[in-house]
Parts: structure tokens; C-alpha cells; sequence
């Protein structure tokens, strides 16, 4: 057993003394079998809520009407969800009832995939209900049940088939990705935040390629935001290399570039997509820096100080994938011997010009200092405060 599952057993261990089931459940056994590095170690039970707080001195209330406790257990978090079936999905999405049950078999079967549908027991056997090793040693990605069915109730979960093709370097099984192309549509019918993340996800892995294929092939692309005319673009983005993609900013610019966005179309667009204010800043901030790079341009000290180092290199790894990237060294060296890297480092502030100069507050002063700042970034006056106030005595 991996050494998560290992801290984690005394919570199994106390939950089965006191006569219950309990395993550990999810994307970390899957994981654990792969020989990947498990993050969130899950635990189902056949104990109620109620059970598992009496059972635990320690507990949070983390999703109780969905049976979920959170146990701690020497100072690491776990998720202890009781066996649940799940009904309703009359809207394509969560479902309008969840039954508490006893039985492992139930819980599984509710799981969107065999490979999510193992069940690891204490001693390190594994239940294989849905035969999820096969699929496991195979690399497949099935629907548990009949894939139409599982994706009518939540069309989710098409998302997550794409994206797990991609981040296990995986196949999804015919039968399944056909229920996918059948049902396409219903992704309409889920928030955009959960496509976004698994968007994300499918970006960000391994198997991009893989998964990109299908993300096209089955129509998905159509009900994402702002995608619906994307086809073409998606297809070109097939042809470029297939290096990973190193953080979430990546993604966008990479995708801002192929579909042709300018810095100000990239804003809304990124909004659509519900991405956070900060990231939408840092693709914003890098497309320009990636137009330079690809129109062979070099950039100044004032694109180096305004985008910031961490922008440049994102565009720099961007303008790659279109032969237009330089060596990171360079950019870096470059970024360092930038004069000041930010307006604080300014080697004189208002109050001195407003001193020097004898000048009244005004939006005279903001202009001096604008001035004087894009002088220095651009080595054209020393960062002294004597040359500046000199400096800003002629302007
Ligand atoms: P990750 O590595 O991204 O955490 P995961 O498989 O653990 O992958 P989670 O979203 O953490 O994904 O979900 C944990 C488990 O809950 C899954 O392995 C699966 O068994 C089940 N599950 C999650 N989302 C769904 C869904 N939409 N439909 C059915 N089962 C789901
Ligand atoms: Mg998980």
C-alpha cells in the first residue's frame, strides 16, 4: 500500500470496529495502481453520517445531506462519504435525490467509470465489481453501466472522459464515446465553471492530443463557450507540436492565439469561460508580449517590465509551438538587467517632485512620474534621485 492509504488506515480500521464496511474509494486507488502520485485519499462507508460522528472525536460536517464527514485524523483531513445511490437528474446535472444504502455494490455502480469504480480494503484487496482492472490494463475509459443512460443523468461526465483520456494517456471505449458524439448537446445543460475546470484538466495533460481529438470528434467543443465556430481553429491547434502545457495561462494564450483573439477580444472571452480576474490579467498581459514573438519582433525593456518575467516566458513557451520561441535564458538575463522592475523602485516619489518642483497635487504630477518611469525602465535617465529631479525640472 502507498503511504497515503497507510496514514489513512486507522481511520478504516476504527470505522470497521465499530461494525461497519469501509474502503477506500476513487481517483486515489486508481491512481495508486497506475503509479501515480495519489492527491485526496477518499473513504466510503456503509455507516451513516450519524454514524461516522459518533464513531470520530474529530469531525467536520462537510457535506452531510450528501454523506460526507470530514475526519481528522493526526492532523490530515479525510473525506468519509457514506454509500449513496443517486436519483432524479432532471435537469442533466446533480441529481434531485441521493439515498443513503449499505451496500459497496450500489455506491460503485453510481460511479461514472470502471477505473473510479475500484474499491481497495484494508488489507489491500481490491473489489472489482465492474471489472475496472481490465479496463485499468487496458487503458480504457468505459461508462459503468450503459453509457446513454449515465450521460443523460449528468453530462458531466463527458467532460470528464475527455479529460481523463488525456491526463491517463487513455482510450475511451466505443460503445462510450459513441453515447458521447449521441449526446453532445446535453453539456448545455452543466455549469460553465465544471466545464472549465475539466477543460483545464484535459489541456494540462499528458495526452493532449488524445484528448483534444475527442473533444472535437464528438461535437463537445460545440457546447463550450464561445467554441461554437472553433472547429477549424481546433483542428490547426492538432498540427502544432504536442508538448505539454506548463500552467493554466499556457492553456488560454495558446488557445487566444489559435482562435485569433486580440487583447481585446481575449477579455470576454475569458469571462464567458468564468476564468478568475488574475488569470484573465496574465493572458491578457501575454498575448501582446506572444504577437511580438511572433512577428519576429524584439521586445523592449518597457514589454519586459510591463508584462513581467513570468508573462514573457509563458508567451515565450507559447510562440514555440509556432517556431517563433527564443531561448529562456535570454528573456531571463534580459528581465534582470531591467533598470527597475517595478514603480516602487522609482528612485524618487511624488512627495520629492512635488518638493523639488514646488508643484501643487495634480494630474500634472501623475504624468511627470509616468514620464520619468518609462525613462528609466528604457535606460534613457539613471534611477538617481538627482537625475530625475534635474529630469523632470526640463520636462
Ligand atoms: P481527480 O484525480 O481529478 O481527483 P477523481 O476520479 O478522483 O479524479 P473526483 O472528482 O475527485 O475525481 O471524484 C472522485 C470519485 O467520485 C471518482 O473517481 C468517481 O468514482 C466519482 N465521481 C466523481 N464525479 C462523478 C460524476 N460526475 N459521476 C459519477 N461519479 C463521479
Ligand atoms: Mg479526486
Amino acid at each position: 500500500l502507498p503511504d497515503e492509504f497507510v496514514q489513512a488506515l486507522p481511520v478504516l480500521q476504527t470505522i470497521t470496529q465499530a461494525g461497519f464496511e469501509a474502503y477506500f474509494v476513487g481517483g486515489s486507488v486508481r491512481d495508486a495502481l497506475l503509479g501515480k502520485k495519489i492527491h485526496d485519499v477518499d473513504i466510503a462507508t456503509s455507516a451513516y453520517p450519524a454514524e461516522i460522528k459518533q464513531i470520530f472525536r474529530r469531525t467536520i460536517d462537510t457535506g452531510i445531506q450528501h454523506g460526507t464527514v470530514t475526519v481528522m485524523q493526526q492532523e490530515t483531513a479525510y473525506e468519509v462519504t457514506t454509500f449513496r445511490t443517486e436519483s432524479g437528474y432532471q435537469d442533466f446535472r446533480r441529481p434531485d435525490h441521493v439515498t443513503f444504502v449499505r451496500s459497496l455494490r450500489e455506491d460503485l455502480k453510481r460511479r461514472d467509470f470502471t477505473i473510479n469504480a475500484l474499491a481497495l480494503q484494508h488489507d489491500g484487496t481490491i473489489i472489482d465489481l465492474f471489472a475496472g482492472l481490465t479496463d485499468l490494463e487496458n487503458k480504457v475509459i468505459r461508462a459503468v453501466g450503459d453509457p446513454n443512460e449515465r450521460f443523460h443523468e449528468d453530462a458531466l461526465r463527458m467532460m470528464r472522459a475527455v479529460r481523463f483520456e488525456s491526463q491517463l494517456g487513455f482510450t475511451i471505449e466505443a460503445n462510450t464515446e459513441v453515447a458521447i458524439r449521441a449526446q453532445h448537446q446535453l453539456l448545455s445543460k452543466i455549469a460553465v465553471e465544471r466545464i472549465h475546470d475539466e477543460f483545464v484538466k484535459l489541456m494540462l495533460g499528458q495526452a493532449r492530443y488524445n484528448g483534444l481529438v475527442s473533444f472535437v470528434q464528438t461535437e463537445l467543443y460545440q457546447q463550450c463557450p464561445d467554441f461554437t465556430n472553433a472547429g477549424p481553429a481546433f483542428k490547426a491547434l492538432l498540427k502544432l507540436p504536442t508538448t505539454p502545457l506548463r500552467s493554466e495561462a499556457a492553456v488560454w494564450l495558446l488557445i487566444a492565439q489559435q482562435l485569433q483573439l486580440d487583447s481585446e477580444q481575449v477579455k470576454p472571452f475569458l469571462r464567458h469561460w468564468k476564468s478568475a480576474n488574475d488569470l484573465i490579467h496574465a493572458v491578457s498581459t501575454s498575448l501582446p508580449v506572444l504577437q511580438k514573438f511572433l512577428a519576429q519582433q524584439p521586445l523592449s525593456n518597457w514589454d519586459f517590465y510591463q508584462a513581467g518575467l513570468t508573462n514573457v516566458l509563458t508567451a515565450n513557451q507559447i510562440a514555440y509551438f509556432y517556431g517563433a520561441d527564443v531561448a529562456e535564458t535570454t528573456l531571463q538575463s534580459k528581465y534582470q538587467q531591467l533598470p527597475i522592475k517595478q514603480r516602487s523602485e522609482l528612485a524618487v516619489n511624488g512627495g520629492d517632485l512635488l518638493q523639488a518642483l514646488a508643484l501643487k497635487p495634480g494630474p500634472k504630477l501623475g504624468q511627470l512620474l509616468a514620464h520619468l518611469e518609462r525613462a528609466v525602465v528604457a535606460a534613457q535617465i539613471p534611477n538617481q534621485k538627482a537625475a530625475l529631479i534635474a529630469a523632470a525640472t526640463k520636462l
